[in-house]
């Protein structure tokens, strides 16, 4: 039986009676990958989206000639391969849509950036470790590239880390591998706590991506993979899914302005917490799984400089875009990207744009404070690290996430197996917490499988 199709404007209903053929809540990139499958294989998605643009958390805005990203930042030449289908199929490739990042990442210590953390080149200057860290630090690279066959970015949880934590990964080694490394690698990128959070995905990543060489970037900023491609779907921006319930009838959805859909299926593409809050009828089989998917939040405050500041650095060493700064050196703040350094256009000519993230235990602390307050703590803090940055300072935006990294937590990881091996049904699901990893790759990678998981029932 052929199916129906629902019209851009709502009205129409579906062969077989509901409003819609597949709902999908969240517009962000795995709601989007699931959309574009699903349309692929003959489906008819609708995105229902609660923001006014999608990307969720690969949005950027525009402002007076800088792209300030308000999540994503970059994305690995090896080990995002559903990315680069995704990227392939829509073109962007083509167009010259992907940009090389040039400047490296580093780690704060001593009143300075050392250049290299996870590249070749901190391989050869140590990137800021001591030569007994840097013996430490290769002694834990060649016993887990030992292992390398047994780490998959899509099942942490079978290495043979387990679910033991970052901090339990550094346990017995030189304690510059905690406090240099693995402590404000995870903090920095992910908002995680070190202490909390599984080391498999992380070291599950390192090897699928092979450290951070060659890393890319959208030339157009990093919604330009979402936006295109959202493009020939029937996206409903502004639209706030508060309900999902299954009947007999098909999947019934209550959004915000009172009105009521039905759809045949339903992806919720949205965070677990949020999933859960919605979907409160999920099945028994899900809820553990739903419930032990927590987040780290995290809060990124964007300055909009008038001159292209850089971290103090030796000279002649390559220069830094992502600054990782240890809880041993500063318990408030966990990281700046100097965005200019990343990608020219971030900012118009001569121009700067520089990125603050906070430390998780100020990001609690911070997370429902106005603006003002925030900037308030911690723009004087970031002038050591970015020196200028107080007087050059033009326009500054504050991005809140309160649902920033799935934080691969132990329950999370125990349960994962048993969660991806439950039967399809009706109301599906997609987003990063899937795979219980920070990354728009694993966001992919579920939008992918929740296509898959509902194309099979046929
Ligand atoms: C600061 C930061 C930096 C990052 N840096 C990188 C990086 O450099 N490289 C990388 O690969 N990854 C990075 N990530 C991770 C990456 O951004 C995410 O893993 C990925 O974008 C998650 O996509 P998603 O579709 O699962 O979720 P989201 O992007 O969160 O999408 C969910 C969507 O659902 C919508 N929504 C929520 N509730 C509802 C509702 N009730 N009704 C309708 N819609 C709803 C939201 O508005 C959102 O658009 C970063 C994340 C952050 C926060």
């Amino acid at each position: 039986m052929a199916r129906g199709r629902t019209t851009a404007d709502g009205g129409g209903t579906t062969a077989r009676g509901t409003d819609i053929d597949v709902a999908v809540v969240g517009g962000g990139i795995a709601g989007l990958t699931a959309a574009h499958r699903l349309r692929a294989a003959g489906r008819s998605p609708v995105v229902l989206e609660t923001a006014d643009e999608v990307g969720g958390r690969m949005k950027a805005r525009r402002v007076d000639g800088w792209i300030v990203e308000e999540g994503t930042e970059t994305l690995a030449v090896r080990g995002y391969d559903a990315t680069w289908r995704l990227i392939k199929e829509t073109g962007l490739d083509r167009e010259d849509g992907i940009l090389k990042v040039n400047s490296l990442a580093g780690v704060w210590r001593g009143g300075r950036a050392h250049a290299g953390t996870g590249h070749w080149f901190g391989a050869l200057t140590g990137s800021g470790l001591s030569l007994g860290g840097r013996s430490a630090l290769a002694g834990l690279a060649a016993s887990v590239i030992r292992q390398a066959g047994t780490y998959d970015t899509r099942d942490p949880a079978g290495s043979p880390l387990g679910t033991g934590t970052v901090a339990q990964l550094a346990r017995g080694r030189h304690r510059e591998v905690y406090d240099y490394v693995l402590q404000p690698a995870v903090a920095t990128g992910w908002g995680w706590d070190a202490r909390r959070a599984a080391a498999a995905p992380l070291v599950a990543t390192m090897i699928s991506t092979w450290g951070l060489l060659g890393w890319r970037t959208y030339r157009g900023g990093m919604d330009a993979l979402a936006k295109k491609v959202a493009a020939p779907l029937d996206v409903r921006t502004g639209h706030t899914v508060e309900e999902v319930k299954e009947t007999a009838a098909g999947v019934r959805l209550v959004c915000a302005d009172g009105s009521v859909l039905t759809a045949r299926e339903v992806v919720l593409a949205v965070p677990a917490p949020v999933a859960r809050r919605i979907h409160p009828g999920a099945p028994a089989e899900e809820q553990p799984y739903l419930e032990a998917s927590t987040y780290s939040p995290m809060i990124r405050v964007t300055c909009l400089v008038d001159r292209p500041l850089a971290p103090p650095q030796r000279r002649g060493t390559p220069s830094v875009y992502a600054l990782l700064i240890p809880e041993v050196e500063d318990g408030r703040i966990s990281g700046l990207t100097f965005e200019h350094a990343k990608a020219a256009n971030r900012a118009p000519a001569g121009h700067g744009l520089v990125s603050i993230l906070t430390a998780p235990d100020t990001t609690r602390e911070l997370l429902g404070e106005s603006d003002a307050h925030v900037l308030g703590s911690l723009l004087g803090s970031a002038e050591k690290y970015a020196p200028g940055l107080n007087a050059h300072l033009k326009q500054a935006f504050v991005h809140r996430f309160p649902h920033a990294a799935p934080d691969a937590n132990g329950a999370a990881l125990r349960l994962h197996r048993a969660f991806l091996g439950r039967p399809s049904r009706a109301v599906e699901y997609a987003g990063d917490w899937i795979y219980q990893r920070p990354s728009s790759e694993a966001a992919v990678q579920a939008g992918e499988l929740a296509a898959q998981r509902l194309l099979s029932r046929g």
